[in-house]
């Protein structure tokens, strides 16, 4: 087995659109990112890499290359998930974390939790989100910003 551990921090804006776990949430301000954003998919992505040894969202998919502006961090994923099919690995489980103070989450974590199985082509029963706040201590309290951790096991096919 190996295991995988990502975290990523994107700053809320307005004028932006907030995804999280690629399902769009009503909500004054977004986050900021030369993609969509999507900190929960990116912490995905990042474990699954580091699950492999393959280095970080950064170098597989840089923030100066031009075909990755405005991308759905989904389509990100999924070039993701070719490094898992390549390797002698597959997923047992993912857990996920996201620290949001507001808006509340709880009525669209079932819609991320499809778009990622979806995928990542694993069932609803291996991949775990749940949300909290942050006691509306500093910057994620005061929703200046939204972060994300994951961590991905994957085992032998
Ligand atoms: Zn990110």
């Amino acid at each position: 087995m190996r295991v995988g551990l990502g975290k990523d921090i994107h700053i809320l804006k307005k004028g932006y659109d907030l995804i999280l776990g690629g399902t769009k949430i009503p909500f004054k301000k977004g986050l900021v990112s030369y993609s969509d954003g999507d900190c929960l998919i990116h912490s995905i992505i990042d474990a699954i890499l580091g699950a492999l040894s393959l280095g970080d969202i950064g170098q597989k998919f840089p923030d100066n290359d031009p075909k990755y502006k405005g991308i759905s961090s989904l389509t990100l994923l999924k070039e993701a998930k070719k490094f898992i099919d390549e390797s002698n690995y597959k997923i047992s489980n993912i857990d996920c974390f996201i620290s949001c103070e507001k808006p509340k989450l709880k009525d669209y974590i079932n819609e991320m939790k499809i778009n990622i199985s979806d995928i990542l082509d694993i069932n609803l029963d291996q991949i775990s989100i749940k949300a909290g706040t942050n006691e509306k201590m500093g910057y994620i309290g005061r929703s200046k910003a939204i972060e994300c951790e994951s961590i991905v096991l994957l085992e032998d096919k």
